[in-house]
């Protein structure tokens, strides 16, 4: 969509093919050193083009990665506008937020922006872009960008101010000779520059991924000096995992990249990708306590395998010519789909994850999955919505609304195509072929292919006759019509349920503090008894228990994880219910749950005697030169 002002300023583009740039370079100086109020500044200074009258300028909408209309607008504040020091008024748009109108004096030829970005603040758990120690320069957060222009036509000279004791780094050329606490860069486009962020911190440590000094870097920046250390071993499994990527997808889409990894607990878990850099936010232990903190870990992989499926190859709406056009979410499937799917292969091809941690991690995906009653109501092509229905917002009934699916359920369909690949030839054509064909190309760093879904069909299709079309169309656009387990299946393990518990809940109750029941009686339950999940038609559901209830006493003893599993045991050999007393908001009430099946934790097992694919596909396939985790 295309809003009628910004029609309106870009008349000149006009039945043109061919992007106009805008006039002249912006200046973007952000002051970024008050770490204590979490605020900041920026001037910024735009030279005008020969406009008479309304000027619109915007704040970005969609931010990239996102894939949603998240631009943090609500974090803009103090806006000033001035040609020539006098100030202006200025009206946000009657039908955008995200767009200011300002009436130029005539003659105009430079117009002066002063605002400031007001990040979060107090007891953040995630999402934080500032704190003592931390500063994230994003520079999408930070300015306005005239309308009407493609963002690859805008040039941006910015630079930035920090505290004198940090330590910075970006992707973006630092021009020589600037002072090292305030950094001044190489003028970029703006889709460059909002693709380009800047970390700098108080405690931080750097470390080179590649036998090429520079060319891949890993920088960690903690609150706590002893949590941004990495040991040999670490520093190896990352090396392969830069080697592994780069035999898979064979070659390098960038001339070099930046992992910058957050261990600080405002910035929460997470990641966001660009194509020279990534931002990846872990567990403040990730690296401290490597043995119990290990289920995240794949996230740095995720974001890496973007430079390829989703920064070159684009998908067909998504590639928007700014940051303010509505965009089209279809093809998250593959674009997040198959990042999530080669993240996990690569974190265990790489030796970040054992090959069994990985098969761990994929049996409670698979659980989750093989009974999952919101694929009778919703199609997984909906779930490609959900950055916008849902914003990662309320997901209290998870398996009865789908959230954000095509991540994990993606991982499945893409082992679905990889163990197909492999059945069909005998093992002798891979989703490693699939994927070396199809994000093949993309050396030059500035460019991007864009792709739509008959090219992915047509991409298999090249290397194996068969109906991907229906394929695909059976599973991510019919209702309740695919078996999730079919790759596993074919991949020589199959899941099963027993007493043993899964490594995954285990790790996920040492991040989150969770315990795991899902699988038995249908919930999942923090240490101090509130109730974080109930699967529908569960057990618990069925019983009344429902999310935010506090489990208070169980078979009439008080409330701890320990104790519900003690009774579930007890249950499993005799015929009485399970006894729970919850509080809701305003009442105390018991409940009866009939369970008799005992503690049950998902688990992959081999299903036969032939070798198993999925074997294959975790298997480590770099070659590794002299042992020291060297590439060339
Ligand atoms: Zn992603």
């Amino acid at each position: 969509m295309v809003m009628p002002w910004i029609a309106c300023q870009a008349q000149m583009l006009a039945g043109s093919a061919v992007p106009i740039s805008y006039p002249g370079t912006i200046e973007l100086d952000v002051d970024a050193r008050d770490t204590r109020h979490r605020i900041m500044t920026v001037h910024e200074t735009l030279p005008l083009p020969a406009v008479d009258g309304d000027f619109v300028l915007l704040f970005p909408k969609w931010i990239p990665g996102d894939h949603a209309p998240s631009g943090p607008i609500d974090r803009l504040a103090g806006l000033v506008l001035r040609v020539d020091a006098v100030r202006l008024d200025w009206q946000r748009d009657p039908a955008d937020p995200f767009a200011f109108h300002v009436r130029l004096p005539p003659g105009a030829r430079q117009l002066d922006v002063d605002l400031s970005f007001l990040a979060p603040i107090g007891d953040v758990r995630d999402g934080a872009v500032m704190t003592r120690d931390i500063i994230a320069v994003k520079w999408l957060y930070l300015l306005l960008y005239p309308a009407g222009y493609p963002v690859a036509g805008i040039r941006v000279h910015a630079q930035v101010r920090l505290p004198g004791d940090f330590r910075w780094t970006t992707s973006l050329t630092p021009d020589p000779g600037a002072a090292a606490d305030r950094p001044t860069f190489a003028p970029v486009s703006l889709s460059t520059l909002s693709d380009s962020p800047l970390y700098a911190g108080a405690f931080v440590t750097q470390v080179d991924l590649d036998a090429v000094a520079g060319r891949v870097r890993l920088t960690l920046l903690a609150d706590h000096p002893e949590r941004a250390t990495i040991t040999n071993e670490q520093l190896a499994w990352h090396r392969a995992l830069v080697r592994e990527a780069v035999a898979l997808f064979g070659y390098r889409p960038f001339p070099h990249y930046d992992f910058f990894v957050t261990l600080s607990a405002p910035f929460g878990i997470n990641g966001l990708e660009h194509r020279e850099s990534s931002e990846v936010f872990l567990d403040p232990d990730a690296f401290a306590d490597w043995q119990s903190k290990w289920d995240s870990r794949y996230l740095v992989a995720h974001e890496l395998v973007h430079a390829w499926n989703g920064k070159w190859r684009v998908p067909d709406g998504l590639d928007a010519r700014d940051f303010n056009t509505d965009l089209r979410t279809d093809l998250l499937w593959v674009y997040e789909g198959q990042t999530q799917y080669w993240a996990k292969v690569l974190t265990a091809r790489s030796g970040l994850w054992t090959a069994q941690q990985a098969r761990d991690d994929l049996a409670v995906i698979a659980a989750h999955y093989s009974h999952y009653p919101a694929a009778r109501w919703r199609a997984l092509a909906d779930s490609m919505h959900d950055p916008v229905v849902n914003a990662r917002g309320s997901d209290e009934w998870r398996s009865w609304q789908r959230s954000e699916d095509y991540y994990d359920e993606g991982v499945l369909l893409w082992l679905d195509v990889d163990t197909l690949l492999r059945s069909h030839s005998h093992g002798k054509v891979t989703l490693d072929d699939a994927a070396r064909a199809f994000f093949a190309g993309g050396a030059d760093s500035a460019a991007m292919k864009p792709y739509g879904r008959s090219d992915v069909v047509d991409s298999l299709s090249r290397l194996d006759a068969f109906d991907w079309e229906e394929f695909f169309a059976e599973r991510i656009d019919k209702i309740d019509r695919w078996d999730p387990l079919e790759g596993i299946r074919r991949g020589g393990y199959d899941l099963v349920f027993d007493d043993r518990p899964a490594p995954l809940c285990t790790a996920e109750y040492a991040r989150r503090g969770l315990y795991c029941f899902s699988s038995s009686i249908g919930l999942t339950v923090a240490a101090e008894g509130t109730i974080e999940s109930v699967d529908w038609e569960g057990p618990a559901f069925r019983a009344g228990l429902a999310p935010g209830m506090k489990l208070i006493a169980v078979d009439g003893q008080s409330f701890s994880p320990e104790r519900l599993l003690a009774s579930i045991i007890v249950a499993s050999k005799s015929p009485r219910p399970i006894a729970i007393t919850a509080q809701d908001l305003t009442q105390v009430e018991e409940f009866s749950l009939p369970y008799h099946d005992g503690p049950r934790y998902a688990h992959l097992v081999r299903n036969g005697q032939t070798p198993a694919s999925l074997d294959a596909i975790l298997r480590p396939r770099a070659p590794v030169r002299g042992g020291n985790g060297g590439d060339r």
